[in-house]
């Protein structure tokens, strides 16, 4: 550990002294009280854009008006002139905006790990929604989030789409596994790609790992992530499933939609 890091962890060990943790709107980060859902401020919660109308048939994000179809623009333009996603179909909890964002931060940025057994708590509510709970219960094989590269997780001191996945599958009854995907490279952040370039940069970035890479033949796998944007993250990682003999490949989000920033 650094001297950086060092000082950082103390000062975060103090702090939790000072403010006890659980306290805190997990979005603006006003004193609120662990008993409310989610752990959002009232605010907060009225301004997050949950998904309830409609979304797009194949990844989830929410259509705007002006989208005449069950497909959004993306998914519409990839049915005509390809080439087709891997993935199966994808699920969103919200879309993206300022509240989610600031979640978001909070739990990779700002350091509070506890962010994402609530994520996950989330996830989970968004899929009973739709398919009820013991529908869920026998729709997947494997959940597997969509790994850090191990740079970024010994900066952050946790991978946190494995904190989501885990806070998800142990409310749904799933088997969870964290190591089954690994990240072969750090990739440079999506934010400010163009969507070809993003293609590149991901591509060939993860692998499986040898000993756990004969689980994904016939298996339905969901993969989870905090957030889709152009989708060339989730689908590459799905190819890769397929290649390895998965039959079916779906993943859910935290918040999908047009891309602020991207991790
Ligand atoms: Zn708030
Ligand atoms: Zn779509």
């Amino acid at each position: 550990m650094s001297k950086g890091e060092w000082l950082k962890t103390i000062g975060n060990a103090m702090l939790d002294l000072v403010y006890p943790p659980g306290l805190y709107c997990i979005s603006c980060g006003k004193i609120t009280d662990d008993s409310r859902t989610y752990r959002l401020c009232n605010e907060c919660m009225q301004s997050m854009n949950w998904i309830t109308a409609r979304h797009c048939e194949k990844c989830g994000r929410p259509l705007a008006d002006t989208d005449p179809g069950a497909l959004c623009f993306g998914c519409s333009r990839r049915e005509v002139s390809g080439p087709p996603f891997s993935f199966d179909k994808g699920h969103a909890c919200a879309g993206y905006g300022a509240v989610e964002q600031s979640v978001i931060f909070a739990f990779k940025y700002g350091g509070y790990a506890d962010i994402g057994d609530i994520m996950g708590e989330i996830l989970y509510d968004r899929m009973i929604s739709e398919y009820g709970r013991d529908e869920l219960a026998s729709m997947y094989d494997l959940v597997l989030p969509i790994p850090s590269h191990r740079d970024r997780r010994l900066r952050r001191g946790f991978d946190h789409a494995a904190l989501m996945a885990e806070g998800f599958a142990k409310r749904a009854g799933l088997q969870f596994d964290p190591g089954m995907i690994v990240r072969t490279r750090a990739t440079v952040p999506m934010k400010g790609l163009g969507p070809h370039e993003r293609l590149l940069n991901i591509k060939g970035a993860f692998s499986l790992k040898n000993s756990r890479s004969s689980l994904a033949e016939g298996a339905r796998i969901l993969l989870i992530d905090d957030i889709f944007t152009t989708g060339a993250t989730v689908d590459e990682a799905a190819g890769l499933l397929k290649e390895h003999g998965a039959s079916r490949v779906d993943f859910l989000a935290f918040a999908g939609g047009a891309d602020i920033i991207a991790g």
